[in-house]
């Protein structure tokens, strides 16, 4: 379920959504971001 990457930059930690890529500072929010996050559905692909 959990597919955030973690990574730091400027010595702060931040959740990357592995589908769309947008940043958080917040690992909740980058979960919630992703579980509806739809870059990766075929669908949307034109
Ligand atoms: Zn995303």
């Amino acid at each position: 379920m959990n597919m955030v990457t973690e990574t730091t930059r400027d010595g702060m930690t931040w959740y990357e959504c592995e589908k769309c890529g947008l940043l958080f500072d917040n690992v909740e929010d980058a979960e919630s971001h992703e579980a509806n996050c739809d870059a990766e559905d075929p669908s949307y692909i034109q």
